[in-house]
């Protein structure tokens, strides 16, 4: 896995779990306590985004340096170089970085391609345990509903794993011009021929969904209506 690939997963995963506390706050609290809570969430996401800024900030540099240098022969002092280009980068406000605009611009839309399903206790209780507990199995979620996948599909480039519902959707309303909804993946162009079905992914999920209702099934039977 590249450093590159390695940076795109893991701000996925934050980006993730910025979302599920988002809807948590929004499903859970209210008055001046969610308030507070998504203030936090703000601020954090903020920090995120000025990371990502900065991140990008020095890749553009750094690709800028590379192509200064032309003449093999000629004496560069690189750290010169690229701190000259790393200041000639742009300092973006970061509400315009793509975590921000995914966090607290986009959802609309995205609620918009999935119509809201009926709220499923098993999917919440699913969601909040694999943030919880990283030792077993952690169902993968969706980059673009942030819900976990029930039927994965992978990107036989990247591969990344999207719902099979969402990733159909979010092609069909790209027109042709989708790609990879990972952050930060440089698979720029998302085509029906590079999705499989991955059945033994599947499966685990599957297995974990029912272990996850199973538990909330035998929490149940304590308490009685
Ligand atoms: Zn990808």
């Amino acid at each position: 896995m590249s450093l590159s690939d390695r940076y795109s997963t893991i701000l996925d995963k934050c980006v993730g779990s910025l979302a599920t506390w988002k809807n948590f706050i929004n499903e859970n609290m209210e008055g001046s306590d969610k308030d507070t809570q998504m203030a936090k969430l703000q601020q954090i996401a903020e920090e995120y985004c000025l990371i990502d800024e900065n991140h990008k900030r020095s890749e553009n540099a750094i690709k800028s340096v590379d192509e200064a240098i032309t003449n093999p022969l000629e004496n560069y002092s690189i750290d010169e170089l690229y701190n000259k280009k790393l200041e000639e980068q742009p300092n973006n406000d970061p509400t315009t970085n793509e975590i921000w605009e995914q966090l607290f611009n986009n959802n609309a839309s995205i609620q918009e391609i999935i119509p809201k399903k009926k709220k499923d206790k098993t999917q919440y209780e699913a969601v909040d345990d694999s943030l919880l507990c990283s030792s077993s199995f952690t169902a993968p979620v969706d980059p673009i509903t942030k819900t976990i996948i029930r039927k994965p599909i992978r990107n036989k480039k990247c591969k990344h794993v999207y719902d099979n519902q969402s990733i159909y959707d979010y092609i069909r309303q790209s027109k042709n011009k989708a790609k990879c909804p990972y952050m930060g993946c440089k698979n720029n162009k998302l085509v029906v021929g590079d999705l499989q079905e991955d059945a033994q992914l599947e499966e685990k999920i599957t297995q974990y969904l029912q272990s996850q209702a199973n538990e909330e099934d035998s929490e149940d039977d304590d308490d009685s209506d």
